[in-house]
């Protein structure tokens, strides 16, 4: 549907609806005598294939109420009433729903809108089925893992939920499998950048030795200048910064992209930028171009030896490489979908008959009953496909949240509510923040990236190659990586090459050359623009060249295909090339204002669940205090 198909629907039924529709006002009736899509049998969302994340449908509103301020006219009266209402349906949205009624008791009534089919924001669950195998993946929010140790409040909602990482890590991870068939990391230098389709094995992980890159180097399509440089890069003792002291050199490093120390102070051949312009984009979705040579020393990439810098964090470093180095970072686990399966257990959690079953590997099969979600008899309620358009605060000292669904507008009432949806957002739907907090929260634009997961029938090329993990320097995808091996509870990952299984394949669509925010904003249009043949188009052919020398064959290989676009998706890290000093407003943008009060990872400046789930911690409490001191 075109945005002048949806304004022209939607301008129809707001008149209907000002002119009058009977609001139906009843305490709990409202749209409970309708049957919304997710009520229909057979309802199941992680089936869906094509473009997910945010897929056509759940966007359309929002930007229209971003394009015309007006835009929202009139609105029915739901004749619902809530003590609480939670606009977005991922971790942050589900935790404020958690710690509130962990707060005030079961019987809270509390409402999450959230404008996808499906709930968990990010972190979304892909379902294929491959013949008689049940294939999972993660759509988004993929891992635990965070540059900090999970909080005390974080840590505590996973145990909660019976999420014990560092168990599950020890019971359901597999090794066996790449050991077996001798799987690891390589490279596929691409035609187009480096002249020649090859994929070159790298052995040694993350700290290769000098032999094991001088031996990778050798086989790479580059000229002999190149590969010398890369090897001096990756290998070189050499102080490149000679006379200053670890500071300056750091506060120096902080003020130029890697691209440029690479370039300018290493002085290495340009030809060797293709094969790093990418070292970042899993970090912040953009190249070394955008990112401060300070950021990439503190993950680790190459160059920085000979400089001897003390791994201690600056002010001015990003979140994720400052906090890793400050405290060592967290935990880490991945369930067969990612962190779906925390957003699933939250939702077990909230509405038990919707997610069966009690433990969180018999979780891992169950599944969800849609219908359940969004039941009038539950305290908690569920409803997908419903796009906040307009909050705020009511003179009794309550809440009023208008939101749209399908091509209607309906008001609820609400003692409190969290806004824990993207935040450059919320201007658009409260405009009685001051001016201060709207400019601070426009500031606050999430990094497009877009995860595809692809359903193979076999991974005998993987095998035949001994890869598990491709990084595509010059590729359409950035990397490519083979499901992980594991087994919990009822999901049993492929053991033989010639069983079905699930890769993934990341793609950053930024425009190098420019600043961090403009490469997101190209990006962010770019990815809207690009219909799923074009994806699958490029899928289909990546694979195929990187794949084909295993014998792979797309045609014959391939049973489905989600590409999972999230045009709003990393939250914003502080980058020194490109903010102020101070950092992020993010004090400024996320205060509480009245019964409105504000989370998602974005308030909290890092791109993680335990900071999704921190900040909701943080809006409730900050709700809770207010409502008691009032
Ligand atoms: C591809 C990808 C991979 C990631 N991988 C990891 C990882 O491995 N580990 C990790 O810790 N983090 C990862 N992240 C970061 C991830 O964003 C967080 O971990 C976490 O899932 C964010 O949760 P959230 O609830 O704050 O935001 P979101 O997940 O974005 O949820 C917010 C929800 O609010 C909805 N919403 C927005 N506006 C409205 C509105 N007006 N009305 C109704 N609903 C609205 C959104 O559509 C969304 O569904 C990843 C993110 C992406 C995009």
């Amino acid at each position: 549907m075109s945005r002048r198909d949806f304004l022209q629907g939607a301008a129809f039924t707001l008149a209907a609806a000002a002119s009058g529709l009977a609001p139906n006002i009843a305490f709990g009736a409202g749209l409970d005598g309708e049957r919304a899509a997710q009520d229909q049998p057979g309802y199941y969302p992680p089936l869906r294939t094509g473009m997910r994340g945010s897929h056509p449908g759940s966007f359309e509103s929002a930007h229209a109420i971003r394009d015309d301020p007006t835009f929202l006219k009139g609105a029915e009266e739901a004749g619902e009433a809530f003590d609480l209402i939670v606009v977005g349906g991922g971790i942050s949205g589900l935790s404020a729903a958690h710690f509130y009624r962990k707060a005030v008791g079961p019987d809270a009534r509390i409402l999450i809108l959230d404008n996808h089919d499906d709930f968990g924001g990010h972190a979304k669950r892909n379902e294929f089925q491959v013949g008689d195998q049940r294939l999972i993946a993660s759509g988004g929010t993929a891992l635990i893992s965070s540059p900090t140790p999970y909080s005390p409040i974080a840590d505590g909602l996973l145990k909660h939920l019976d999420i014990h990482p560092e168990k599950l890590t020890k019971d359901t991870y597999d090794k066996g499998r790449d050991k077996e068939f001798n799987l690891g990391a390589g490279v596929f230098f691409d035609k187009e950048t480096f002249g020649e389709d090859k994929l070159v094995p790298r052995t040694g992980g993350y700290h290769p030795s000098a032999e094991e890159t001088a031996k990778f180097l050798a086989q790479a399509p580059l000229s002999d200048a190149v590969r010398n440089d890369i090897l001096a890069i990756e290998t070189s003792s050499k102080d490149y910064m000679p006379g200053l002291s670890a500071d300056e050199k750091k506060d120096r490093l902080s003020r130029m992209s890697y691209a440029d120390y690479l370039l300018k102070v290493v002085q290495a051949d340009p030809a060797v930028i293709p094969f790093y312009q990418r070292a970042t984009d899993l970090y912040w979705g953009c190249g070394i171009d955008a990112i401060s040579a300070l950021d990439c020393w503190g993950i680790g990439l190459p160059g920085f030896d000979g400089l001897e810098l003390p791994p201690t964090a600056t002010a001015r470093m990003g979140y994720t490489p400052g906090k890793q180095m400050e405290t060592g970072g967290s935990y880490t686990y991945t369930f067969p979908d990612g962190n779906a399966s925390i957003a699933r257990l939250l939702v077990r959690d909230l509405i038990p008959a919707a997610v069966p079953g009690n433990t969180v590997e018999d979780s891992i099969g169950a599944r969800t009953d849609y219908a359940k979600l969004d039941q009038s008899g539950n305290p908690v309620r569920i409803r997908l496909s419903s796009t906040a358009a307009h909050a705020m605060n009511t003179e009794d000292g309550h809440v009023q949240v208008t939101y749209l669904r399908g091509d209607k507008a309906y008001r609820v009432k609400g003692k409190q509510t969290v806004l824990a949806c993207w935040n450059m957002m919320i201007p658009f739907i409260c405009p009685e923040l001051p001016q201060s907090q709207k400019d601070a929260l426009r500031t606050l634009v999430k990094t497009p990236l877009v995860i595809t997961s692809v359903a193979l029938t076999n991974w005998r090329a993987f095998a035949k190659l001994g890869v598990s993990y491709i990084d595509c320097p010059g590729g359409y995808h950035a990397m490519i990586q083979l499901g992980q091996s594991m087994d919990i509870g009822d999901y049993h990952s492929a053991k033989s090459p010639d069983e079905p299984i699930m890769i993934q394949m990341i793609r950053t669509p930024a425009q190098p050359g420019l600043g961090e925010r403009e490469q997101h904003i190209a990006g962010r249009n770019e990815l809207l623009a690009t219909p799923f043949s074009t994806f699958e188009r490029n899928i289909r052919s990546q694979l195929n060249r990187a794949l084909g020398a295993g014998g792979f064959d797309a045609a014959r290989d391939i049973a489905g295909i989600a590409v999972n676009r999230w045009p709003h998706g990393y939250a914003p890290e502080y980058n020194a090339l490109v903010d102020p000093d101070e950092g992020l407003p993010l004090i400024t943008a996320r205060a509480r204002r009245g019964s409105i009060a504000i989370a998602n990872a974005d308030s909290g400046g890092g791109a993680y669940t335990d900071v999704a789930i921190d900040q909701a911690h943080r809006a409730v409490t900050e709700l809770l205090s207010a409502a008691q001191d009032a």
